[in-house]
């Protein structure tokens, strides 16, 4: 019996040690390409790139952008050891959802409309709930900005807020890609991206659900998918009323 003990701590062990591997490796290939992509667009500007008016603009504008990811990446990463490391300490307060809402609606309507995407939700205004608003308000506008970017234009996103007798529940829907089973569970870890999604280039960091079921489980909540290939998907976030 004590065999066994043994012989499964090392597979754990060994398991523990090749995710902490990936993410290094992972993170390492995260950074190296936008600063691979500054470094060139910057020494051909010096190679004399920059006589030419149009192009130096170009050139800049993609320096501007890939530092930009630079950026959102080292925050997200920043976020996500701070989560890691139990330093997480809620803020915790009553939550009026009509007055906290309207600020992440406005935001997801900003989005929506760029790429033409019918934005609506029904939220039940008398709800209110015991969180942070602030981690809360990133868990919905990050569930809200992955609907509005795996969704192609003219397609729909919506919210909905409900309350059952002891939980809160926000459903984020879309038409877009979908998930496919294989990844369901996958897509909550760090940096892993569904192939498809990726090839479209949308800026994610791949850390953003990782962060999003943190924060959740940070309330003693849970976060599912429900989700079918090319029609759509729809993340539920279970709250409890009371911590
Ligand atoms: P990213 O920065 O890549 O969006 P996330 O952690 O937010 O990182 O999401 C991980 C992956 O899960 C995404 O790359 C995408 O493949 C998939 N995904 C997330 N949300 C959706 C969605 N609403 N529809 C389809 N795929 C999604």
């Amino acid at each position: 019996k004590g065999a066994v003990l043994v012989f499964h701590d090392i597979t754990e062990l060994k398991r523990v040690e090749q995710m902490r591997k990936d993410f290094v490796a992972n993170v390492s290939h995260e950074l190296k390409t936008p600063i691979t992509s500054i470094r060139g667009f910057a020494e051909t500007l010096l190679d004399g790139a920059m006589e030419d008016t149009e192009l130096s603009k170009q050139f800049l504008t993609i320096i501007l952008s890939e530092s930009e990811r630079l950026q959102a990446l080292v925050y997200d990463l920043l976020e996500l050891s701070r989560l890691e490391k139990d330093e997480l300490k809620l803020t915790q307060k009553r939550i009026e959802i009509h007055e906290w809402i309207q600020g992440i609606i406005t935001i997801a309507e900003q989005q929506a409309v760029k790429k033409d995407i019918e934005f609506s939700y029904t939220i039940d205004e008398q709800i209110s709930l015991n969180g942070d608003a602030d981690r809360l308000k990133q868990v919905l506008l990050n569930l809200l900005y992955n609907a509005i970017n795996y969704t192609a234009e003219k397609g729909k996103v919506g919210l909905v807020i409900e309350e059952t007798k002891d939980m809160i529940l926000f459903k984020v829907r879309d038409t877009g890609l979908g998930i496919p089973e294989s990844a369901k569970n996958r897509i909550f870890e760090r940096f892993y991206r569904v192939d498809r999604a990726r090839s479209r280039n949308t800026g994610g960091t791949g850390l953003g659900l990782a962060i999003v079921k943190h924060i959740v489980e940070a309330h003693n909540g849970e976060i599912t998918v429900d989700s079918k290939l090319d029609e759509g998907s729809t993340f539920i976030v279970k709250l409890p009323k009371h911590l």
